[in-house]
């Protein structure tokens, strides 16, 4: 078994080697948690689930970091007012902490609908504030940063000139950058425009600010990625991953500084997620070409023309390689909701088979090679379409199977079956709808059951009794007791 990761630092597809034989240490760079998620932040998110749960499928033990941006994120240029949780904060008329409580609470909430599992740690910036004070102190002492009106900046002149190679892993000429770029912020506090934050001076009307030793600030966005990580994973770890659009600068960023203070790149497998498109253009909130998960859950929207449960949503883009820029669209909706019914028709199939009838025979089809198959999908980079494509194959098996018109024997069927479970519900992490329909019909029945209470309360035992009668005559049985009334489903 020989998992290949296409690692964006070198280009290539390389033979995944962990650090410590069956341990991986994963870094993925989470949200910054001052709007609401859009579908795109979701794909990206959801490729590293499912990476996530196939190294843990594939035996390894796996700690998983994935941090939440709560602090120091400025808009692209930089400026101390476009601070994106005091600009959210002043819009909403929130505290910025509420801010960061308001969006976190929604990026989990989001997430659990399309069955990702949480992290093993979810670090925060603002948790981590001490450990990057240390690290700006560290860069100031070894030559990398300066101080500068009680900002201090990463000084990436300095850093290429010790031969360090700044622009190795989004592959861009240094000497090309510096000839290129003017200081735009004007304020003329770096010495390069290339320079970036590693602490920045905050005015007293800036709420989220912390003591330093050069003066009150927050730190940049790039160096919390850097102290969480090398802080639960180690000076050099595995795999770190992201959006593609992280690769420059963020990314870039966190070589140069994990290089400078540790004199290792920190890296050993850069994972790159490409986008989620609409319309054939980029999803992001700052274009408005977005959509909201629960507006597409819900079917609140103009894009498509139904709702669709997130794990359709999910299966939908597992559809797609994790490298693959994916548009989102109804039709491919429509049909991957097809493709679910008739996957999830074989799981009741498979499941409820009676094994016994499998003992006598001999097998026509070959469920080893296909094991080897599925499991080359997922050792040659993570490729979810290819497996699904493989689970088809195994559906079209089971509906023989079922029509009697192909003969595997038990041991064949229990492989079959204990992979197909697996790959579905482990894997790939798709549900069961029918599950969720469950919990809709309890919640029916309790609005149900507290209209026939009010309705007695007010003495208008006609309408009670036709709640309760009604509702018997569909098989639901209400029973009152002392603790209140409760429903049984007669069969
Ligand atoms: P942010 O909160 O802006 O840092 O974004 C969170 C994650 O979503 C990052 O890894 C981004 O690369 C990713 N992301 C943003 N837009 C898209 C998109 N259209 N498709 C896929 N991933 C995206
Ligand atoms: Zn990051």
């Amino acid at each position: 078994m020989q998992l290949k990761i296409y690692n964006s630092l070198s280009g290539e597809k390389e033979i995944f080697q962990p650090i410590v034989e069956g341990i991986v240490g994963m870094y993925v760079c989470g949200p910054t948690v001052y709007s609401n998620v859009h579908m795109g932040n979701v794909r990206t998110f959801m490729s590293f689930d499912f990476i996530y749960r196939t190294l843990v499928f594939l035996g390894y033990k796996v700690r998983y970091v994935r941090n939440i941006t709560d602090a120091g994120h400025l808009t692209d240029d930089g400026n101390i007012d476009n601070d994106r949780f005091v600009k959210q904060s002043r819009l909403e008329k929130l505290e910025p902490m509420e801010i960061v409580q308001k969006y976190t609470v929604d990026f989990h909430q989001v997430l659990e609908k399309f069955n990702l599992l949480p992290p093993t740690i979810e670090p925060t910036a603002t948790g981590h504030i001490l450990e990057q004070i240390e690290l700006t102190q560290k860069l100031i002492d070894s030559g990398f940063a300066y101080e500068s009106n009680g900002s201090v900046y990463f000084d990436v002149f300095s850093y290429n000139q010790k031969g360090l190679n700044y622009g190795e892993l989004s592959n861009r000429n240094i000497e090309e950058l510096f000839a290129n770029t003017r200081d735009l912020d004007g304020q003329n506090e770096k010495k390069n425009p290339q320079d970036f934050a590693l602490w920045k001076l905050a005015s007293p009307a800036h709420i989220m600010r912390w003591n330093s030793p050069w003066g009150p600030g927050f730190p940049g966005w790039h160096l919390e990625c850097t102290a969480m990580s090398t802080k639960y994973l180690g000076e050099k770890f595995d795999i770190h991953g992201g959006g593609l659009d992280l690769k420059f600068p963020h990314h870039e960023c966190e070589v140069a500084q994990g290089k400078a203070c540790n004199g290792t790149s920190p890296v050993n497998y850069w994972m790159h997620t490409n986008m989620l498109t609409m319309n054939g253009q980029r999803m992001s909130k700052s274009t408005g070409n977005y959509i909201n998960p629960i507006d597409l859950i819900t079917g609140e929207n103009n894009f498509f023309e139904k709702a669709f449960h997130p794990t359709i949503v999910r299966f939908n883009f597992m559809q797609a390689h994790y490298r693959s820029v994916l548009d989102i669209s109804n039709d491919a909706m429509v049909a991957s909701e097809k493709g679910y019914i008739r996957l999830m028709e074989a799981m009741k199939v498979i499941n409820n088979f009676d094994t016994q009838s499998f003992k006598n025979n001999e097998s026509q089809w070959s469920v080893k090679d296909w094991k080897t198959n599925t499991y080359n999908a997922l050792l040659d980079d993570f490729n979810a379409p290819i497996l699904i494509a493989h689970l088809f194959e195994a559906v079209k098996t089971i509906f023989a199977l079922k029509d009697g018109t192909l003969q595997i024997n038990q041991s064949d069927f229990e492989l079959l079956k204990s992979l197909m479970n697996s790959f579905v519900y482990e894997v790939l992490g798709l549900q069961d709808i029918e599950e969720n329909n469950n919990e809709k019909l309890d919640q029916t029945l309790q609005i149900l059951i507290d209209m026939r209470n009010q309705a007695r309360k007010s003495k208008n035992f006609e309408l009670s009794d036709q709640i309760r009668n009604q509702l018997l005559e569909k098989g639901i049985e209400l029973k009152d007791s002392r603790e209140g009334t409760t429903y049984v489903l007669n069969s």
